[in-house]
C-alpha cells in the first residue's frame, strides 16, 4: 500500500513530511550552527576549570 499523498516520514523537528527526523536538513544545520558557535565561542570548558584550580 504505498499512497503518494501519506506520509511514510514525518519530521518532528521542522515538520517536514519528505524526510525523517535523523534526515532532516534544518536539525543538521541547527547542529553544525550549534557546535561551530561552541567551538568558536569565548572558552573551552576543559581549559577553564583548568585554569581555576
Ligand atoms: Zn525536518
Amino acid at each position: 500500500m504505498l499512497h503518494p499523498d501519506t506520509p511514510a516520514k514525518c519530521c518532528s523537528y521542522c515538520g517536514g513530511r519528505d524526510h525523517d527526523f535523523e534526515e532532516c536538513p534544518k536539525r543538521k544545520a541547527d547542529a553544525e550552527k550549534e557546535e561551530a558557535a561552541r567551538v568558536a565561542g569565548s572558552k573551552p570548558p576543559l581549559a577553564s576549570a583548568w585554569d581555576r584550580r
